[in-house]
């Protein structure tokens, strides 16, 4: 679709210079990431999720020389197990094969403390791992202080202006975090397996609520009966009827049977949101919530690096340990240091 948006393209060195705090380090990751160094694209989304804000400024200065445009974004989401790696591995394979260039984030908030990451290996879709046309990065969100929307969609924001035109973010759909990624996404593909009921797979009602579009997989084999039964059942579910009726679709990720008709029901799909506006709301809210998280985050900062908020701070941690005083009263004493005149460094 967009084979001259591939990460090669030219990038303004004048735009990395100004203003930067580290303006040749800035231009020097941009011209790599632009001449499609991966490596480069994974330590930009790093110092992105960097707590530290000389890092995050860095990021910014590179996602400014990059000049890659918005390209689409789909969200997949199902619970452990489901085949989300294996659908994302076919799906991202034909989408590479007609051209694009595919980036696929996979977002765990649940490995935040451990670091480990039951999403993170990069085998689980070892065709993606080793095609030139794809990137795939684990986990955007762990260690992130912003929170998952501020998070991805400057990760989103960054591998689409290192010139990949369709982002896959991947979200184990057990948890909290399809509501933070749902608006971040285009549309919201909600996996199932052939069989059994949203509850004994562990999906929540919400996240059934939110889906766009539903995928049945593993259709194959001595599965494709009781997969095709799963989609009957679906599609007649009252609970998918909302303000209208939501596809559901088969595919087998293990013989590709099915993901060329999953890929164009997304089109279609696609077409409809964008056509109702949907996706516009959509990106709008993504990019206010992406703001307030990232708001909170610099001010958090700004505010501990004044030298008076952050020794008002240790003596309130001191106080809140010992019982003298609440954590909010805690931190309105900060923030009252810190806008009593001290200047952020
Ligand atoms: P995830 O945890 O949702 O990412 O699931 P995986 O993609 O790791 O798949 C979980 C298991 O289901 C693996 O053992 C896969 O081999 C199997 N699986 C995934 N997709 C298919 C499929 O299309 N057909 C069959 N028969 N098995 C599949």
């Amino acid at each position: 679709m967009n084979s001259a948006g591939g990460p090669d393209q030219e990038m303004n060195e004048s735009g990395a210079a100004a203003n930067s705090p580290a303006p040749r380090t800035a231009a020097a990751i941009a011209a790599g990431i632009a001449n499609g160094d991966r490596m480069l694209l994974s330590r930009a989304i790093t110092l992105q999720e960097s707590a530290r804000a000389k890092d995050r400024h860095l990021a910014q200065d590179v996602l400014r020389s990059l000049s890659g445009k918005p390209g689409i974004r789909i969200g997949v989401t199902g619970a452990p197990g489901v085949g989300k790696s294996m659908f994302i591995d076919a799906l991202g394979s034909y989408l590479t094969g007609r051209r694009h260039w595919v980036a696929v984030l996979a977002i765990d908030p649940t490995s935040t403390k451990t670091g480990g990451s039951i999403l993170g290996d990069k085998t689980r879709m070892s065709r993606l791992a080793a095609d030139p046309r794809a990137f795939v990065r684990p986990s955007p969100s762990r260690g992130a202080p912003g929170g998952i929307a501020s998070s991805t969609h400057d990760t989103v924001r960054l591998c689409e202006a290192a010139g990949f035109s369709t982002i896959l973010v991947e979200t184990v759909g057990v948890g909290q975090s399809e509501y933070g990624v749902q608006p971040l996404v285009d549309l919201l593909l909600l996996l199932v397996q052939p069989g059994a009921g949203d509850e004994l797979q562990g999906i929540k009602r919400g996240i059934v609520e939110v889906a766009d579009m539903f995928v049945v997989t593993k259709a194959d084999g001595a599965a494709l009966e009781l997969a095709r039964r799963t989609q009957r059942h679906y599609r007649r579910s009252a609970a998918l009827n909302k303000s209208e009726l939501r596809p559901v679709e088969l595919c087998s990720a293990l013989t590709g049977e099915g993901i060329e008709a999953v890929w164009q029901r997304i089109q279609a799909r696609l077409e409809r949101l964008r056509s109702s506006g949907a996706i516009e709301r959509r990106r709008t809210a993504a990019a206010a919530e992406s703001v307030r998280q990232a708001l909170e985050r610099e001010l958090i900062s700004a505010c501990l690096a004044s030298e008076t908020a952050a020794r008002v701070a240790k003596d309130a941690e001191q106080a809140v340990r010992e019982g003298r005083l609440s954590s909010l009263e805690a931190a309105r004493s900060i923030v009252a240091a810190f806008l009593s005149g001290s200047k952020p460094q």
